[in-house]
């Protein structure tokens, strides 16, 4: 049991330098194939225990994930070549929590994603 979590650390790790190495969301299937020596159910366990501390985050619109940190509230995602950026807008998702739940609706994460057109993108 001991050997079996130290080798999903390991693997929580080489997902996440996967991720922070690129410039673009990684689907789960590409980043399968950069390690082959990893089970694809292995790494699709290690997407689901770094989304869920923050280290990773899922980006719906390109079924793909990139690295974060548990203070990335918003990504920034270029539609043209798929260059993101996370960040931090506190402020914002205060606002949005408390407009929601001032509808009845009570929010216990938000998380957004934005398209758009990246600096080297501009027309
Ligand atoms: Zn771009």
């Amino acid at each position: 049991m001991k050997l079996k979590r130290r080798k999903a650390f390991v693997v929580d790790e080489q997902v996440w330098k996967v991720l922070s190495g690129s410039k673009q969301p990684v689907g789960a299937y590409q980043i399968a194939n950069m390690l082959p020596r990893v089970a694809a159910a292995q790494v699709y366990r290690a997407l689901e225990r770094l989304v869920s501390t923050g280290k990773a985050k899922r980006i719906a619109a390109r079924n793909a994930f990139v690295a974060g940190s548990p203070q990335t509230d918003v990504i920034v995602i270029c539609r043209k070549c798929g260059a993101f950026e996370p960040l931090e807008c506190p402020d914002a998702i205060d606002e949005l929590g408390s407009h929601c739940n001032k509808r009845s609706f009570q929010i216990n994460q938000i998380f957004l994603e934005m398209t758009g057109t990246c600096q080297d993108c501009k027309p």
